[in-house]
Order: structure tokens, then sequence, then C-alpha cells
């Protein structure tokens, strides 16, 4: 009976954002535990399905997982390397045949940048496990560096997005490790890159680029039966490392001039394929000038991904707060997360005027803003939900906190300041602090895609526009500074 190592750490790591990801945040499970997601439909699900089916013994370590978030504490690898080597030792008196992971790829923790890559180079330094196969399966918003290449011998990766083949792709990847037993060969890994970063919003499969470069590999893998598999790893833009972008990677046991050949042809076709990967946004003037020739009924909104509140940022950027004041609109509306703001105009009393900051002060994105105003309310910034089903009701219960909250005007504009940032997914938020959201001409909506369940409703226009922040599409408005050089779009001459 083979015996199988089971191990998972599955972390997509956010670099432009304050946070720091601790070990609370992680979902833990040890030894016997990781049965428990028999049947749950994750990755781990579908290899325990493979491994009951071939008769393998799963000898479970441990399974480390966060959702999306900040830099990783550097404690957080410690504590998992402690867990799989102890798991390790434990199973001294047998042998191990295998080792299969379940990873994301674009985890990054204080002091180590690729992570995967870590693990693997120490998987390989332990005498018992140094020449066994190691498989397992990862998320196509990865950074496949060479590290993780040279560890393993069969990492598999998603092949849609959204990721609705997640198991499915474990399911591969535990059949790959069947057949690497059966016929008793075991390929070897081969990465390349292209040298280019698409924002998460570029790389869905349903259109081009992704859907074209999955097509040729599967194309590549018909045409090369000692190809087991052809990776097609989009990259994840909000992480910054060296290997930071897209990349594709083989499982072969083909000869080196087939994988070199295999590899070139779907760099040269994401090459050719390179500017499809941006995704097209609308600077805030651009769309304020749509806005300003359409004669419609209700709110328009301008939607700003990059400041994205649920996503991760700060909810602070002043750059479409500034636009309209150039622009001179009037009756806009704009909520910005300034703990700081608050508790300087709470001393103050309504109607009361005063020079205030806004906004950004480390200056990591857009600078703050100065700008007079009126003091229009105060509150505790405490509402309830209008809408029981929405997205923030699952995050945070019915009752929602703004912290200390301060409305005020500039020139016709409504900012409200909150001193805890909230996801703008329910119209109480505003309503709360008496202002009715339908009878403003524009809203500023720092969200990507979540919001539109309470906005869509009331609002004539929606615009998504480009600004700076942890969360923006366009990789150039992004402060790199790991990340290899020269590289597309951050460096648009450059040439392969
Ligand atoms: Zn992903």
């Amino acid at each position: 009976m083979k015996r199988i190592l089971l191990a998972g750490l599955y972390h997509e790591t956010h670099c432009f954002v304050d946070e720091v990801t601790i070990i609370d945040d992680f979902m833990v499970s040890r030894g016997d535990e990781i049965f428990g997601h028999r049947g749950d439909g994750s990755t781990i699900d579908g290899f325990l399905e493979v491994a009951d089916r071939e008769g393998w013994e799963v000898v479970p370590t441990c399974v480390y997982s966060a959702t999306p978030s900040g830099l990783v504490a550097g404690d957080v690898l410690d504590r998992f390397w402690t867990d799989f080597e102890q798991a390790v030792r434990r199973s001294a008196d047998r042998t191990i045949d295998a080792v299969f992971l379940n990873l994301h790829g674009a985890m990054m923790c204080e002091g180590t940048d690729d992570v995967e890559g870590e693990i693997l180079s120490r998987i390989r330094r332990i005498d018992r496990l140094r020449e066994v196969p190691v498989f397992g399966v990862f998320d196509l918003h990865a950074n496949f560096t060479g590290a993780m290449a040279r560890g393993a011998n069969g990492l598999v990766c998603y092949r849609e997005n959204p990721h609705t083949d997640a198991r499915e792709s474990a399911v591969r990847a535990a059949d790959l490790l069947a057949r690497s037993f059966a016929t008793g060969s075991i390929p070897t890994m081969t990465r390349r890159n292209p040298g280019i970063i698409w924002p998460p919003t570029g790389t869905g499969t349903a259109d081009t680029p992704m859907r074209d470069l999955e097509a040729l590999a599967r194309r590549i893998e018909v045409a090369n039966p000692d190809i087991w598999a052809v990776n097609v790893v989009a990259g994840f833009s909000f992480s910054d490392m060296g290997d930071t972008g897209v990349s594709f990677s083989l499982i072969s046991t083909a000869s080196d001039t087939i994988n070199a050949v295999a590899l070139e042809a779907l760099c040269a076709e994401a090459w050719k394929l390179r500017q499809s990967g941006l995704v097209e946004e609308l600077t805030p003037q651009e769309a304020l000038d749509r806005i300003g020739e359409a004669k419609a009924e209700g709110p328009a909104i301008l939607v700003e991904p990059s400041d994205n509140i649920g996503g991760g940022a700060p909810g602070n950027g002043t750059v479409v707060l500034r636009a309209l004041m150039e622009r001179g609109v009037r009756n806009a509306g704009v909520i910005i997360n300034d703990p700081e703001a608050v508790s300087q105009l709470s001393k103050l009393v309504d109607g009361e005027m005063c020079m205030v900051e806004i906004g950004d002060r480390s200056n990591r994105f857009t600078p703050a803003l100065k700008l007079p105003v009126t003091i229009v309310s105060r509150s505790d910034g405490r509402f309830g939900l209008e809408d029981l089903n929405s997205h923030l009701a699952a995050m945070r219960g019915s009752r929602i906190d703004m912290g200390p909250t301060v409305v005020v005007v500039h020139e016709g504009i409504t900012i409200l300041l909150t001193s805890m940032k909230t996801p703008p997914f329910d119209l109480g938020q505003w309503r709360s602090q008496g202002i009715n959201p339908e009878e403003l001409r524009v809203i500023v909506v720092k969200a990507a895609v979540a919001h539109r369940r309470a906005y869509d409703p009331i609002i004539s226009a929606s615009y998504t526009v480009a600004t700076p922040g942890p969360c923006a599409s366009d990789p150039r408005l992004l402060p790199y500074r790991k990340v290899q050089r020269p590289i597309f779009p951050l460096d648009p001459e450059s040439e392969r």
C-alpha cells in the first residue's frame, strides 16, 4: 500500500495593504481533523477521493488556510513547519511514498517572499523525503517560482477563473500521482515567464488572453504525451516579489528540448496577447464627462476598485473627491474612512466651519487633501442594515458600527467621514446619517462588485474608474519594489 503525506498551506498575500495577517486569521486543522474535509467539495476532498480509489494510506499532517489579506506574519510559516515536521517525525517508523500539497501559490510572509518555494526546499532537505514524488494542486493566481518547480514533481494549477474547478484540479493532480506510481516514471517541473503582469480583473478564463492560452495548453498536452500537464498561471499582481506575474509550467517526462519549445510557444502567445489582459477603466475626469453629458434620473456612481474596502483597501483615497472638486460638481456624496479627521472634527459644533485634512497621511498612494468644510452632523456611526441579505450581514451581522462618524459639506459635496472601515454594501450607511442617496447626483463607491445589490436599484449609471490604490487594476499604479524588471506593463518599451 502506498503511503502519502498530506499537507496544505493556502494564502493569497496582498502586499499593498498595511494589515498584517496573523496566526489567528488562519484556519488550522491537524492530523485526523483533516479528514473532516471529506465530502465538502474542497481540494482536500478531491485528493481523498482519489486516495480512497487507489487504496492509498493518507498520513495527514496539517492544513493552514486564510482568506486573501496582507503580508503574513513570519511566525505563521514557523508554526506550519513545526506542525509538518512533527507529523513527519511521528510517522518515522513507516515509509512515505509521496507528498501531496494543497497550495495557493501566492503566499508571502515577513522574511520569506516565496513561501511555497521555501516549503518545497525544506521538504527536500528532510532525508526521507528527498527523493519521493511531490505532487499537489494550486490556484491559478499564483506567482510560480523556480524554487517551486525545482522542489516539486507535479503541481497542477486550476484551469478556470472563477475557480469552479478547484476540486477537479486536485483530482487531476492525484491522478497524475497515480500515473507516476503505475508507470514507475517520475516527472519533473520546468517553468518560464513571459515578463507580464495582468491584474486579477484581466484573468477570467472565458475571455482572451486566458481563454486562448488555456486552449494552446490543451493542444500542447494532446500533441506531446510525455508532457503530463501544462499549467497556465495567471499570477497575482498584488503580491510584490521577484516572480510576480504570468508564468507557464510543465509536468513532464519529455526531453529538455520538447519542454523548451512548449514553454516558448506559450510565452510567445502571451506576449502577443499582453495588451488584452489589461482591463480598461475610465479616469475620474472621463467618467465625469460622461455623467455631465447624460440627462438621467437618479444618481450616477463612480466605482473605485483600487480603494475597495471589502478587498482590504483603507477606503481613504481622495483622488475622486479631488476630481469632483476640480470639476465643481455639486450634490455629490463621498464616504471616506478617516478616524483622525473625525477626532479633530468631533470637538466642533454643527454649522461650524474649519480646515480639515482628509485622506491618507502616510502618502502611500495619494496625498491627503486639506479643505474647508462645514459640520453638518455627528453620530456614533451605528446603524441597522436595510437589507438583511446584504453581503455585509454575512460579514458583520445586522448591526453595523462605522465608529464615531461626522458628516461635513464642502461646496456642495457631502463627505461622510467614518472611523471604522465599512464596505459600502448597504444604503443604511447614508440614510442613518440623514442623507438620502437617491437625491445625490454623483456618489463615489469604494468597491469592486459587491456594492451592486445595494446601489443598482437606485442609480442611473455606473462608471468604474482607475485611481491609485492598493487594489488598483492597472499594475502601473502600484508601488512595486521587488518584481523583476523589465516587465510589461510597468516597462512598456520592454521587449522579450
Ligand atoms: Zn485565484
